[in-house]
């Protein structure tokens, strides 16, 4: 466990998505794999505690690094873990998209990386550049010396890596982020769902990706997939969170419908109770069950009421 340098008071769960510069997160190197829970054996899963879960699938012509951390120290552990395999394979890096906890520690690897053209042109932004002068500043033992490294090999809605005993199909999942993109491993029905969902829901950057995401989810559970991994969720939690966000966001659309129907502001001050004012709490918004009810209360709270406003802006947008 490294929890200890993380302040609860700062949205530390939502570092993924949001993350804003004044939260003083503090992060970590320490890297460990995941003890396998029932997926198939060729997928690996790794951990940097608390932030976020990366992948590898090891196939019969490539090790496929998905994710590569949050900087070099992380991703030299991930390649460390990936150099066993290299004897009959050749290496491959896949960036799910280019949020820091993805894609900063692309530069150890002497790979191709492969990614949406949107997250090349995301990781080439002045914004990025900014994100990573500011976490510098705060916290130099982790981002110092870090190289923004886009990937080298894009595609922009589909594209599929022939690995001999698996195939991996790369398709793009935008909402969470423009540039986000999910796996699906046919052979295994196996889909590696990124950030494109999470418990107790994911969340768009902007309010404009909130219909994105959700046909994202929509293409997602279609797949029908056996096995389900996440990069902010359970390793056990399974295909069932991908019904349960789409039933959050039903259980918003048809409240915030009911309210605006009803003469309520879509554009509401911003100190109004929108939990309140659509009457849709976040404990009777998800499931009943201890895992959603004990999330950390900023989801309950602020994350439900940004939910709530993406979703009412988003319906006035469409009349
Ligand atoms: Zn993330």
């Amino acid at each position: 466990m490294a929890t200890s340098g993380i302040g609860l008071s700062s949205p530390d769960f939502e570092g993924h998505a949001m993350f804003k510069t004044e939260d003083k997160l503090s992060h970590t190197n320490h890297v460990e794999q995941v003890p396998n829970e029932g997926w198939d054996e060729r997928v690996l899963v790794f951990r940097n505690e608390p932030l976020v879960d990366t992948f590898m699938v090891i196939t019969e012509r490539y090790a496929v690094v998905v994710d590569t951390m949050i900087n070099p120290a992380t991703a030299v552990i991930l390649r460390s873990h990936a150099q066993q395999y290299l004897i009959n394979r050749q290496l491959l890096v896949v960036n799910t998209h280019a949020d820091y906890d993805h894609a900063w520690g692309n530069q150890v690897f002497d790979a191709p990386i492969i990614a949406t053209r949107a997250c090349a042109d995301l990781m080439r932004s002045a914004e990025a550049r900014g994100m990573l002068a500011t976490m510098q500043a705060n916290e130099p033992d982790i981002f110092d010396g870090l190289v923004l490294t886009p990937p080298t090999i894009l595609f922009d809605d589909k594209l599929i890596i022939d690995g001999g005993d698996l195939t991996l199909e790369l398709f793009a999942t935008p909402g969470h982020t423009t540039d986000h993109l999910a796996i699906y491993i046919p052979e295994i029905r196996t889909l590696l769902a990124a950030d494109a969902a999470e418990l107790p829901y994911p969340v768009a950057r902007t309010n404009a990706g909130l219909p994105a995401m959700r046909q994202s989810l929509a293409e997602l559970v279609a797949r029908d997939a056996e096995s389900v991994l996440y990069c902010h969720a359970p390793v056990t939690i399974g295909p069932q969170l991908l019904h349960d966000n789409i039933a959050y966001f039903d259980k918003l659309e048809e409240h915030c419908r009911v309210a605006l129907s009803v003469g309520l502001p879509a554009n509401p001050p911003a100190d109004t109770d929108l939990a309140a004012m659509i009457s849709l709490p976040y404990v009777t918004a998800v499931p009943a069950t201890q895992r959603w009810q004990e999330v950390h209360p900023y989801y309950q709270t602020t994350g439900h009421a940004n939910q709530i406003r993406a979703m009412l802006e988003y319906l006035q947008s469409v009349g």
